[in-house]
């Protein structure tokens, strides 16, 4: 899809980065947080990373492919070992 081409039916009419909207008050996004070290300082607070997500969508067919913005920042977070809350 990011190429400009629908996988489904090979149309070129992608609408692209389309940002998602609804859910309740915000749109819909992942969160990754770091897990509580071993030795806790005593001062410490969780490291977090979030995305949202954009569409693309084929002008064609309607097949819509949903990329999250930040996903760098996640897959550093990942690394480190962050997970999702729940
Ligand atoms: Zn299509």
């Amino acid at each position: 899809m990011k190429s400009g081409i629908c996988p489904k039916c090979n149309s070129t009419e992608i609408l692209s980065q389309l940002p998602l909207h609804g859910g309740e008050g915000h749109p819909p996004y992942v969160d990754i947080v770091q897990p509580e070290p071993p030795n806790r300082p005593f001062i410490w607070l969780a490291q977090s990373e979030q995305s949202q997500f954009t569409a693309y969508i084929c002008g064609a067919c309607g097949y819509t492919e949903f990329y999250a913005v930040r996903y760098q920042a996640l897959n550093e977070g990942y690394k480190k070992g962050f997970k999702s809350r729940w």
